[in-house]
C-alpha cells in the first residue's frame, strides 16, 4: 500500500492524538506509536485495497462499534471525498473520538452514541450507507444482523477478521441467507512483525433487510441466527 508523505504525516498526528486519549480512558491495548501504527492504522487501511474503497468514489460509510476510532479515522484521512459516521454504544468513547476529530480537523466525520439494534431501525440511518465497516465487535452472524440494516441494497459490509474462521463462516450461513448478505471476497493481508496475516470479509447486500431485523437490544448476541 502506498501512502503519500502528506497523508502519512496526518496519520502520524492521529496516532499521537489517539495515544494521548488512550491514557485518559482505555480505548485500545496498543500503547506505543509503533504498535498503534501497525495494529490500528495499517490494519484499518487494509480496506483501501478492497473493491468499494479502491475505486475512490464518493461513498457514505458507517463504522459500527468504532470504539477509539478504528477503522474510522485512518480511512477518513485517506478518503476525504467520502463521508463517515462513527457509531458506538459507549458515550465516553464517542467523546474521546470527537476530541481527536476536532484536533485533526476532519470535516468528513460525524459521530454518535447508540446501540446498533436501535439505530438500525431509525429512518435517518436504515439502508442509508454504501459501506459498513466493523472491526472486532462480535461473530459474523451477530455482525451481519447489526450491519445489514444500515446498508443500501447493493451496498457492502466489510468485516475485519483473523485467518482461521471456517467454523464462524459456517455458523453464519443462516444469517447470510436471512439478511441477503453474500460473501464476495476474502481479502488477506499481512501486517509487520508479530501482527501477522489477517483478512477482511466482503459481503454484498442484495435485497432489502426484513423489518424485523435487527432484533431487540441484546437478542442478536444472546440468540444469534444459527
Ligand atoms: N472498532 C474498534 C473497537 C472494537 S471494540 C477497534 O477495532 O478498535 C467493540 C466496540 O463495539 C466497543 O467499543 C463497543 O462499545 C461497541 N459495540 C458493541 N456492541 C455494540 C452495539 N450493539 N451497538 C453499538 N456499538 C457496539
Amino acid at each position: 500500500m502506498h501512502i503519500p508523505p502528506e497523508t502519512e504525516q496526518r496519520l502520524r498526528d492521529l496516532v499521537r492524538a489517539f495515544l494521548a486519549e488512550n491514557q485518559k480512558i482505555n480505548l485500545s491495548a496498543f500503547r506505543t506509536e509503533e504498535n498503534c501504527w501497525a495494529g490500528n492504522v495499517l490494519d484499518s487501511l487494509a480496506a483501501l485495497d478492497t473493491p468499494p474503497l479502491q475505486e475512490a468514489q464518493q461513498l457514505h460509510i458507517l463504522d459500527l462499534g468504532t470504539g477509539g476510532g478504528f477503522p474510522l479515522l485512518p480511512l477518513a484521512i485517506c478518503l476525504p471525498q467520502c463521508t463517515f459516521v462513527g457509531l458506538d454504544s459507549v458515550q465516553k468513547k464517542i467523546n474521546a473520538v470527537e476530541r481527536i476529530v476536532k484536533e485533526l480537523h476532519l470535516p468528513n466525520v460525524s459521530l454518535f452514541c447508540g446501540r446498533a439494534e436501535e439505530v438500525g431501525h431509525q429512518p435517518a440511518h436504515r439502508e442509508q450507507y454504501d459501506v459498513i465497516l466493523c472491526r472486532a465487535v462480535a461473530e459474523i452472524n451477530v455482525l451481519l444482523e447489526y450491519a445489514a440494516p444500515f446498508a443500501k441494497t447493493g451496498g457492502t459490509v466489510l468485516l475485519w477478521k483473523s485467518l482461521n474462521i471456517e467454523q464462524e463462516l459456517q455458523d453464519s450461513l443462516l444469517a447470510r441467507a436471512e439478511l441477503s448478505c453474500h460473501l464476495r471476497d476474502q481479502h488477506t493481508y499481512e501486517l509487520p512483525g508479530s501482527f501477522g496475516k489477517r483478512q477482511i470479509l466482503l459481503f454484498q447486500k442484495t435485497s432489502k433487510t426484513p423489518g424485523k431485523y435487527p432484533r431487540a437490544v441484546g437478542v442478536p448476541k444472546k440468540q444469534p441466527l444459527l
